[in-house]
């Protein structure tokens, strides 16, 4: 069976071809306005047309398999499984007026930031522009039928996900073609009707993959993983930097942004004690993004369980924003929402993963 969701609306119009444009948006807005999981049963499609998709195809593989709702800001995250039985995070994050998805794009990823839970899986597949897509419409279902939860942070009945942020298990541009075909189906006004610049891509710096976006793309925001500035530094935290070196990245960037006024780059950069959290280092930031519009988040590093890593102590997270600050950067210091319910990247999956393997072997 084919996945509804991984198909464009110019396709779907050559499928439902000779049959007139009006059923094709009937079935597009039934899948994506209404909710509906068998789209080609609203009435009014002509009975061949219906017959053929039921046949043919279904609509969303992915079911949410576990949430949990932190006590503290209201952040859901979501196991979602997939039909092959993958499990994929993401992540709903409430915000004053917005609602905010964070979605996955790969089962793992093979990136192997050293710092990741996400990374210490490596990579077990891609996942399909379908299975992407069926993140927000999971995540948009979710609000739809939780009034308590929408009541209590004042948001009204039609304030849905409005914005997305691709930060979730993967590197998205390793996974480009979904990637862009997710966009396109996303970003179609009578479907999921997202505006692009709502929509933030974060990479580790694949270069190959920022230009392939870019083209298709321009308007889409960029977030850029830096955490560290000098080759040596950031190739041991982020294998991919030995690939693509990040004033390579940088470089491309300021050429492709010098003649967008309104646009910028956000940057984040995850603080670790002893490792990436000195004066030196912020100055290596501002000499190194300097001549590209950037917005700066600061997030100290938030370890659960066993790890070689500490966050860093308030105090010297506070220098380092107040160097960057005075320097001129626009920097924020923003911390890992749902903290009480291991929101972080990769954590849900890697427990859930443990808990499997315990009860295989009988502890
Ligand atoms: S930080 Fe991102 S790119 Fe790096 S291993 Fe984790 S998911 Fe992959």
């Amino acid at each position: 069976m084919k996945d509804f969701f991984d198909v464009t609306l110019s396709e779907l119009e050559a499928i439902c071809s000779p049959f007139p444009a009006q059923h094709v948006k009937t079935l597009f807005r039934s899948a994506y306005k209404d909710y509906s999981r068998e789209p080609w049963l609203t009435p009014g499609l002509p009975r061949e047309l219906s017959q053929k998709f039921a046949a043919e195809y279904i609509c969303n593989r992915a079911e949410i398999y576990q949430e949990s709702v932190s006590r503290y800001d209201g952040t859901v995250k979501f196991l979602v499984r997939l039909e092959d039985g993958a499990l994929i995070e993401s992540v709903l994050m409430p915000e004053k007026h917005r609602i905010t998805l964070c979605v996955s794009s790969q089962v793992g990823c093979a990136q192997a930031c050293s710092f990741c839970h996400t990374g210490r899986m490596g990579l077990k597949r891609q996942l399909t522009a379908g299975e992407i897509i069926a993140q927000v419409m999971l995540a948009r279902a979710w609000v739809r039928s939780h009034p308590e939860w929408r009541e209590e942070r004042g948001f009204g009945p039609r304030l849905t996900v409005g914005n997305i942020v691709f930060m979730g298990m993967g590197e998205p541009l390793d996974n480009v073609e979904a990637l862009k075909r997710s966009l396109q189906v996303l970003c179609e006004p009578i479907g999921p009707g997202f505006s692009l610049r709502k929509i933030s891509v974060s990479t580790a710096g694949h270069l190959d993959g920022i230009k392939n976006l870019l083209e298709a793309f321009p308007k889409v925001s960029l977030a850029l993983s830096l955490h560290a500035t000098n080759n040596r530094e950031r190739s041991q935290l982020m294998p991919i930097n030995r690939r693509w070196p990040i004033a390579e990245v940088v470089d491309y960037l300021k050429e492709f942004y010098k003649d967008q006024d309104d646009r910028s780059v956000l940057i984040q950069y995850t603080v670790i004690a002893g490792v990436n959290d000195t004066e030196a280092q912020a100055q290596g930031i501002v000499d190194l993004l300097k001549g590209l519009p950037v917005k700066i988040n600061i997030i100290p590093l938030n370890v659960v369980g066993p790890s070689q890593f500490k966050g860093p102590e308030p105090e010297s997270l506070e220098r380092f924003r107040q160097y960057l600050y005075e320097c001129g950067m626009r920097v924020m210091v923003r911390y890992s929402k749902g903290q009480d319910i291991d929101a972080a990247c990769g954590q849900l999956v890697v427990q859930h993963e443990k808990q499997q393997a315990t009860s295989a072997i009988g502890l």
